[in-house]
């Protein structure tokens, strides 16, 4: 298929207000890709199969498929400096930059440009023959050369890298006509912009192939990109993309969450499958383990993957160690990294971000800061894929790989690495759990349908975060507790209380923690001088410090003196400009209890 083909086709398409018009308009584009000039299929005719690979991802403004970590590397002014070059002697960048302040977009502004008969090393060197075609501009560009030289580009690196990347963008602008220039400025640029997103192509591979929607969307979720799918459609139809895995080494999206409450998933579900949620950066992990090579070095091999794809692998040592470690069977990993203290305490999120992403000195920023891998889900062990299983069963085969042939029946606290979900109806049981996530340092606890398949890309409702607290209630504190081991010298566990209609401060619950030692530190001294008696650990306090406490819901229970109960209370801060006499009314709870 030639450029100006494709560029004609994102014309109409971005002209075509109607979605479903557009889905036609692609679902055409995509046949019209897949078919020799006379209209006859793969595998009847013999078609160029990348080029409908590239057209279904350069229709979203893709150039590589999701899954794969290249990019082109070009800033917009090497894309200018390419426009200008091909634009003539008399045009520079600058010029390109004016236009672009005028008219706002660089579609248009490349399109402003007449290109062709540039000649020049990047003319040649681009893959482009300034001197063929009429006069050289348009025309005779194939959406294949397009990709080659874009791949090229990619490629290019080291030292005068930015150098040749302009030649090649010169080269391809050069053989460009408007309407070409127009797209492929956007495509170098990502902004294709044309109202084409992932859920059209999709649709449009659906109706262009003559498969079901849903297992067009079941491949793409194994293989994440959409040229193979179209291409496979194609030439195989609805039983080659059935039999489409995951490849260990090909990223998959990340299954997300939701916000939700701990009431609703009680509701909404038998059992609730509750983890604690770990502050720090999601991976993937993608490993096939090896033997030792010839001069003794392990032939693992081993990848990990941003939440977004990336690989990250030569960033984060400590996993593919771990991986080596640990997995005897292949498998794709989903976890956290979580940044650690020597004593293996969770760090805040912000520690990880000084590794994630880092390329150089990797070794002596592992000194400044360690990672931990946390997994809490598996895609895939041992040759199969597991999306369709239900998360208990995949948290099973998550242990066993973890466990590997060390089987001896361990605990699951002590498999390392290994997230551990808990199954329970009983709300108490979940709010020690969060207490417990909150105290090891953690940022709160992750609610799972027990039963519910892995859905890649989804912010469904099978997976929900605790949602931050919306209210918060001032309450005094009147009690507290000192702490066990490390926290012997801290206070703890303060118990809150509000104010009731006669001016007596009555119990409304404890919060535990949510709290830093740093800050239970900054809370001992703040409260110690109030305390008015002592029994055991246990410490009655006057009324004199206000905490702001978030909460899920207020429930009656017998168990406080007001009558109520906070569920789920966690600290916020302290109020120092509040004294008891502030803090919130036992008429206030009733109302917002409704
Ligand atoms: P958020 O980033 O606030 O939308 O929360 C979702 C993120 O929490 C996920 O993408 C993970 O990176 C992270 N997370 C931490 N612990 C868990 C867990 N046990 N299960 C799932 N995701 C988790």
């Amino acid at each position: 298929m030639e450029f100006a083909t494709f560029a004609d086709r994102a014309g109409t398409i971005e002209a075509e207000p109607a979605d479903l018009e557009i889905v036609a308009h692609v679902r055409d584009l995509l046949a019209d890709a897949g078919s020799d000039s006379e209209g006859r299929r793969a595998p009847e005719a013999a078609v160029e199969p990348q080029t409908l690979e590239v057209v279904a991802r350069f229709v979203q403004g893709r150039v590589f498929p999701a899954w794969d970590s290249r990019t082109l590397d070009i800033g917009p002014s090497a894309c200018y400096e390419g426009i200008a070059r091909a634009a003539g002697t008399n045009v520079d960048a600058d010029d390109v930059e004016e236009r672009l302040a005028e008219m706002g977009e660089i579609g248009d502004v490349a399109a402003s440009y007449e290109f062709g008969g540039q000649q020049g090393l990047g003319a040649f060197t681009g893959g482009g023959d300034a001197s063929a075609g009429s006069g050289g501009n348009g025309g005779d560009l194939t959406v294949r050369e397009v990709y080659d030289t874009l791949e090229e580009l990619a490629a290019a690196e080291g030292s005068g890298s930015q150098d040749r990347k302009v030649d090649l963008l010169f080269g391809l602008f050069n053989r460009c006509a408007s309407e070409e220039a127009r797209y492929l400025a956007r495509l170098v640029l990502s902004e294709m912009r044309i109202g084409v997103g992932e859920g059209t192509v999709r649709d449009a591979i659906a109706e262009a192939f003559d498969v079901p929607g849903d297992r067009v969307e079941r491949a793409l979720q194994v293989s994440n990109d959409y040229g193979q799918v179209a291409r496979i459609a194609q030439e195989d139809g609805v039983d080659g993309l059935d039999a489409m895995d995951l490849e260990i080494g090909r990223p998959v999206q990340a299954m997300l969450a939701q916000a939700g409450t701990v009431t609703d998933a009680l509701e909404e579900w038998e059992e609730v499958g509750v983890e604690w949620k770990y502050d720090g950066a999601r991976v993937q992990l993608h490993h096939v383990p090896g033997g030792s090579g010839a001069t003794g070095e392990s032939t693992a091999e081993t990848r990990v993957f941003s939440r977004n794809m990336e690989d990250v692998t030569e960033a984060l040592p400590e996993v593919v160690e771990f991986a080596e470690r640990t997995l005897e069977e292949p498998a794709i990993l989903d976890g956290e990294v979580v940044a650690v203290d020597d004593d293996g305490t969770p760090l805040p999120f912000q520690e990880v971000l000084k590794r994630f992403r880092r390329k150089h000195d990797v070794a002596k920023a592992r000194e400044d800061v360690t990672v931990r891998p946390v997994f809490f889900d598996c895609l895939h062990a041992g040759g199969a894929d597991l999306l369709e299983e239900p998360l208990t069963a995949r948290h099973d085969r998550l242990r066993s790989v973890l466990v590997g042939s060390d089987s001896d029946a361990r605990d699951d606290e002590d498999i390392e690495g290994l997230s551990l979900l808990w199954r329970t109806d009983d709300p108490d049981e979940i709010e020690s759990i969060d207490a417990d996530a909150l105290e090891a340092g953690h940022e709160g606890i992750m609610l799972k349908d027990p039963d519910s398949t892995y859905s890649p890309g989804r912010r469904g409702k099978h997976w929900r975060k605790r949602k931050p607290d919306v209210e918060t209630i001032d309450c005094v504190v009147t009690g507290a507790e000192w702490g066990e081991g490390r926290r012997a010298t801290f206070l703890g566990t303060f118990e809150l209380s509000i104010r009731a209609g006669d001016g007596e401060l009555e119990t409304v619950g404890k919060v535990a923690t949510g709290i830093t030692d740093e800050k239970l530190a900054e809370l001992t001294e703040l409260l110690e001088p109030h305390i008015a008696a002592e029994e055991g650990q246990a410490v009655d306090l006057e009324p004199a410090v206000v905490f702001e406490v978030g909460y899920e819901e207020i429930q009656s229970s017998p168990t406080y003196s007001s009558g109520y109960a906070l569920r789920f209370p966690r600290f916020q801060a302290v109020r120092p400009d509040k004294g008891p006499e502030d803090a919130d009314t036992l008429e206030r709870l009733e109302r917002l209890r409704g």
